[in-house]
């Protein structure tokens, strides 16, 4: 048996030891009986048209055959497992979002095993998108489940009766306006450079009342300075300062270019706005039907890691070095490495050497799932 076959048998056998221990209805998903299921080996699916009639057969397949990933249908089949897809009759489907990596790019230390300060980002983004969906659209917060991917990202669930019943059209739609809006324009009015400056007034609500807010609180908080530096003159600004009243009664009636000599740091704050609410989602997870998606508390074959489900009220703190490590035997297993390693795992920095070394089982199964480790 080569390396990577010894790994690999390692990997299922205690994959295949994770799922004897779980409970049936801890894995499986809700309406189990009228979803279509896959799994993977060697790929994330290597076999899909699956249906498994209840939480215990779910649980007799992920014992048997060990799969390193499971994934499963956001719709709910009359026939899951007919083909072709047109012939398994969509009766319902979960809304559901995944966010694989941070709306926003900083500049940071990537650590490639596991980003701490990427996942941080993520996580932030997956508050903001349950904003969006609470907020914007009305869901009720009992009906958003979140989870872990497994691997580096956040996956949404909505699965209220409103939601089941949402068109593919409606979810596109949905999908983007949680992208946000193109740029400032779509949100400010001016057709051309003499036509007056027109914007969200007071009683506006969504994107448009997100750029209110910041326009509003940009005026009744910004110093004389801070309006030079959007290239006022001294003396216009201090004006501006001296009459913020008059300014912030015109401004929620809708009249943006009532402050003569903003009309240009408008579209850059409101720009500003677009750029730090908006979420960046995978949108096709959320408008193609036919989509599978890890099912919640299963395994990640690319990680060992379980795709954990998360109580929204705990989301800030949730960290998945520790939450979702799946393995926490205080087994040894001695394992080899190309190159030295430095890592935080289950609230412990992790050292290993170059070559061979004896670690505990959790950390081996992470490093031979990431494939930076081999067994000795
Ligand atoms: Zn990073």
């Amino acid at each position: 048996m080569d390396a990577s076959n010894k790994n690999f048998e390692f990997l299922k056998q205690k994959f295949h030891e994770h799922y004897s221990s779980v409970s049936p209805e801890g894995i499986a998903p809700s309406d189990c009986a009228s979803r279509e299921f896959g799994a993977g080996w060697d790929k994330k699916i290597d076999w899909r048209h699956l249906a498994l009639a209840s939480a215990f057969e779910l649980k007799s397949f992920l014992v048997r055959e060990a799969p390193l990933y499971v994934s499963y249908s956001a719709a709910h089949y009359e026939a899951p497992a007919a083909q072709p897809m047109e012939r398994k009759n969509a009766k319902a489907w979960d809304l559901i979002f995944d966010i694989d990596a941070p709306t926003l790019k900083v500049e940071h230390q990537h650590n490639e095993l596991f980003c701490a300060k990427c996942f941080e980002a993520v996580r932030s983004d997956t508050q903001r998108l349950i904003d969006f969906l609470v907020g914007d659209f009305g869901f009720n917060e009992k009906e958003i489940a979140v989870n872990f991917s497994g691997s580096k990202g956040m996956h949404v669930h909505v699965t209220s009766e409103e939601a089941l019943r949402l068109t593919q059209d409606a979810r596109k739609q949905i999908a983007a306006y949680i992208k946000g809006p193109k740029d400032a324009a779509a949100l400010l009015m001016q057709y051309d450079e003499k036509a007056p400056l027109r914007g969200p007034n007071a009683t506006t609500s969504g994107w448009k009342r997100r750029a209110f807010n910041a326009a509003k609180e940009f005026l009744e908080k910004a110093t004389v300075e801070d309006l030079m530096d959007y290239g006022l003159r001294r003396d216009r600004a201090q004006r501006i300062v001296a009459e913020r009243s008059v300014a912030l009664a015109r401004l929620a009636e809708g009249v943006w270019d009532a402050v003569a000599g903003l009309e240009k740091a408008w579209p850059t704050l409101v720009g500003g706005v677009i750029a730090r609410s908006r979420v960046e989602i995978d949108e096709p997870v959320t408008t193609d039907a036919a989509r599978l998606i890890r099912l919640p508390e299963s395994l990640h074959g690319g990680s060992s890691l379980r795709a954990a489900r998360i109580d929204l009220k705990r989301l800030g703190e949730f960290d998945p070095l520790k939450q979702a490590v799946a393995f926490k035997s205080g087994k040894m297993i001695k394992i080899k490495t190309q190159r030295p390693l430095e890592f935080d795992f289950d609230d412990e920095t992790r050292c290993v050497e170059e070559g061979e070394s004896e670690i505990h089982e959790g950390v081996a199964l992470f490093l031979l799932c990431k494939g930076k480790a081999e067994l000795a």
